[in-house]
């Protein structure tokens, strides 16, 4: 009987594949790669802010 399948899948940082059931970490391989995808997205977030932000203080060539 098969009823235990455990589902492999692959670490979206660094590609490794690992067993999904009872990984504390999933979908990451280890805790670094979960850091290191929590760093992108926060990296991300604030680029986009910052854009804004020059986006704004830029030139006025609008009313008067
Ligand atoms: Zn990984």
């Amino acid at each position: 009987m098969e009823s235990k399948k455990k589902r492999i899948i692959a670490c979206p940082v660094c590609g490794k594949t690992l067993v999904y059931e009872g990984n504390p970490y999933r979908p990451f391989c280890s805790r670094g790669c979960k850091g290191v995808d929590f760093i992108r997205w926060s990296d991300e977030s604030y680029r986009i802010a910052k854009e804004e932000h020059e986006n704004g203080n830029g030139v006025q060539n609008n009313g008067g």
